[in-house]
């Protein structure tokens, strides 16, 4: 078990009273630190401009990290870039792509990448819903192209639909996306029939929906398709919002749900990919739960 962070992924501020405030990860790190005194930590590394220009757009990099600019740069109604953030999402990607080199060369089996911003609503061309560059998907990418893989998948069991990580991938029959969310909310995607060219499933559930079809969701639909897709990698979308205390959203999970979904993932990890999985912090916005949430996956993960 690996895990990677980076001090500049704390500085990014989108804001005053901003839910995705360096309080959460701060949250993440003590928690973890506290509960795994010995597992080695790594720095990530920043990413390069050809691991981003994988899956964005030239005109999106660009925006993103050559825009002077003082004070905030205002890139939606909830994503906005302090003079830190840039270094930020560029951390937050080298850390993907430096885990999957990690696992691919046997260093580790699993590693979790404890940064911020999150990055699954970001697109090819806008970054959006609080994300800088989509972290994920560049580590997929990175997976296909730099170690020659030709099934990865994205498990994505953030409340929110990772709809910059599909759209990335919807034609592209390399990756596999798979989300559990709370639907409708924010962004308003991830109905059960978008399907890619077979490559996206979606578990869209209703507010309030609970553990029970939390865990039927994945049971019944998203891990037997991970499953048959044989994976040669796991990417997970980490995401603890859909915690019954986070304050944007109303699946009513408990941190439990979040070892046992982990432990499915790994279970299809050893199955199919020699057991190397990649986790990766989205969002989550309770501190208490982003606590016991992120100990619990972990935990999870490293069996
Ligand atoms: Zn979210």
């Amino acid at each position: 078990m690996l895990l990677y962070t980076h001090p500049a992924c704390l500085a990014h501020d989108p804001g005053p009273g901003h839910p995705e405030c360096p309080a959460r990860l701060e949250a993440v790190l003590h928690a973890v630190r506290a509960a795994f005194p010995l597992a080695p930590w790594r720095e990530a590394p920043r990413a390069t401009r050809d691991a981003l220009l994988r899956v964005h757009t030239r005109d999106l990099v660009s925006r993103l990290l050559d825009t002077p600019f003082d004070g905030r740069l205002r890139l939606d109604e909830d994503t906005a870039m302090s003079v830190d953030s840039a270094e930020a999402t560029l951390r937050a990607v080298g850390a993907g792509t430096a885990a999957v080199d990690a696992v691919m060369a046997g260093e580790h089996t699993q590693a979790f990448c404890a940064v911020r911003p999150p990055g699954h609503h970001s697109t090819r061309g806008v970054a959006m819903g609080f994300c800088l560059f989509n972290s994920v998907a560049v580590a997929a990418a990175h997976a296909v192209h730099e170690h020659g893989l030709e099934r990865v998948v994205i498990a994505d069991f953030d409340v929110h639909h990772g709809n910059g990580s599909q759209d990335i991938f919807a034609g592209d029959a390399r990756v596999m996306y798979a989300s559990s969310h709370q639907w409708p909310l924010y962004p308003d995607s991830g109905r059960a029939d978008e399907r890619g060219v077979g490559n996206v499933v979606n578990a869209p559930l209703p507010p309030g929906a609970g553990s029970v079809a939390f865990r039927a969701a994945w049971r019944e639909r998203l891990l037997p398709a991970l499953d048959g897709f044989r994976p040669q990698l796991l990417l997970i979308s980490a995401g603890f919002d859909a915690h019954r205390l986070d304050p944007l959203a109303q699946l009513e999970l408990e941190a439990d749900d979040y070892s046992w979904i982990t432990g499915e993932l790994v279970g299809i990890a050893v199955r199919h990919a020699q057991g190397r999985i990649v986790s990766m912090l989205e969002g989550g916005y309770d501190l208490d739960a982003l606590r016991a949430c992120s100990v619990a996956h972990v935990d999870a993960l490293r069996q």
